[in-house]
């Protein structure tokens, strides 16, 4: 008998209709596997608590924020238990601190430290479906913390590692992982299988459809991730590592991120220390900063942009006016909106010209590039949020990702 960890996302457990047919699955399931079942918060719940929360404040205590958010999964874990004892099934109902989910202290953005799961290995060996709360843990000092959006994939994959299940499922509202956004591009092609570092690019380059750090987790421990539609029965995507001789295509998917900010620093004095300086001071108000770009220095003065979470914008840019004063910087300029557009795929380690032919698409379609950045398996650029579809469209057009061989 197999055991398998199934995750159901928000949109899946929207509604009792969907609970009810969320729970019939479980029940095919169960029929012949041991399952494991974690769920996320109904719909758009966790969006509605953190609004919730900025009703009272500006800027809610990370511990109070926690305390709230976790009990949007906590809703849902007791709702599909009911609905799987209504149709006959033993079932049991766990939160992430009673499934020994242990963290740091990060509260909103804690790291899993260690899984027990001592009451869910119970309830298995009972034969019961053990359901439980996704993107919660229990931190070291003994307090409920989250795990960062998305976090319920983290949860799914890290019991499926602690537990040794077979495969870990994540059933969402599309039916796998595609080359790009399949609701903004027609064309784009269900991938058969993506391996574990392109689908960490994609994820972390916008795809949202497995969160990065998940993605991170099933890598290191080896865990096999099968994406699928939790409103269809076919097969998804699955999520392996790579093997000699799968067939490379040189773009497997062409990814979006419309949810970044960008801050540049005017003629900043270019000496020793600078750098560090306005950076630290950004990363002591615990603001993550993603692409970095600083121009070659004219008269001892240079330029520096950055761009981070539309979420630090607003932090960031108060801290840097501050600092901008304080080393005699000209001031800061900032676009709350920008989109970055990505291209991944593992063959590009073996093709060049690949970004200059990014580079020609954009200038075709009039679309200014303001950043650039490049790893081993991806090209980002940033450009104005309202050209994100469009540019989206262009490169999974000139790069035929659509056409691609499907592994
Ligand atoms: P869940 O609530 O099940 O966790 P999410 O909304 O987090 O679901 O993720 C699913 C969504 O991810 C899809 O509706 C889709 O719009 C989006 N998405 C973005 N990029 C991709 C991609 N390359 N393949 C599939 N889905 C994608
Ligand atoms: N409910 C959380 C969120 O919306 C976790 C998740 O759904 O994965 O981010
Ligand atoms: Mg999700």
């Amino acid at each position: 008998m197999a055991l398998i960890v199934q995750k159901y996302g928000g949109s899946s457990v929207a509604d009792p209709v969907r609970i009810r047919n969320v729970a019939r699955r479980v029940a095919e399931g169960a029929a012949s596997h041991q399952l494991v079942v974690v769920v996320s918060a109904m719909g758009k719940t966790t969006d509605s608590l953190m609004s919730l929360a900025h009703q009272i404040t500006p800027a809610p205590d990370p511990r109070e924020l926690d305390m709230l958010l976790a009990t949007g999964e906590q809703v849902t874990i007791a709702l599909l238990a009911m609905a799987l004892q209504d149709g006959g099934l033993k079932a049991r109902s766990f939160t992430g601190s009673q499934a020994a989910i242990r963290t740091d202290c990060g509260h909103t953005k804690a790291r899993i430290t260690q899984i027990t799961a001592e009451r869910v290995r119970q309830a298995l060996d009972a034969g019961e479906v053990a359901v439980v709360a996704g993107f919660q843990g229990l931190s070291e000092a003994d307090e409920i913390t989250t795990l960062g959006r998305g976090g319920s994939d983290l949860t799914a994959v890290a019991l499926a590692a602690a537990l040794k299940a077979d495969v870990c499922e994540i059933y969402t509202d599309v039916d796998g992982v595609y080359t790009a956004d399949p609701n903004i591009v027609p064309d784009a092609r269900k991938l058969g299988r993506v391996v574990y570092d392109e689908m960490l690019e994609m994820a972390s380059l916008g795809a949202k459809v497995l969160q990065a750090r998940s993605v991170e987790f099933a890598k290191k421990y080896g865990v096999t991730v099968h994406v699928r539609s939790s409103f269809k029965p076919d097969p998804g995507t699955l999520v392996t590592k790579e093997e000699q001789g799968m067939e490379e295509v040189v773009v497997t998917g062409v990814t979006h991120d419309r949810s970044q900010a960008k801050i540049s620093i005017l003629r900043v004095p270019d000496r020793p220390g600078i750098a560090a300086q306005v950076f630290g001071a950004i990363a002591a108000k615990n603001v993550v900063v993603d692409m970095i770009v600083q121009n070659i220095s004219r008269d001892g003065y240079t330029d520096m942009s950055f761009t981070m979470p539309r979420g630090d914008h607003a932090r960031a840019v108060s801290t840097l006016e501050e600092i901008a004063r304080s080393i005699g910087a000209l001031g800061v300029v900032h676009d709350e909106r920008v989109a970055k557009v990505s291209i991944v795929g593992v063959g590009m380690r073996s093709h060049s010209g690949v970004a200059a032919k990014m580079f020609e698409a954009f200038a075709k379609e009039g679309i200014n590039i303001q950043m650039i950045s490049t790893s081993e398996i991806a090209v980002s650029c940033v450009i104005e949020d309202k050209y994100a579809e469009l540019a989206v469209r262009t490169l999974h057009d000139v790069f035929e990702v659509g056409k691609g061989v499907n592994r």
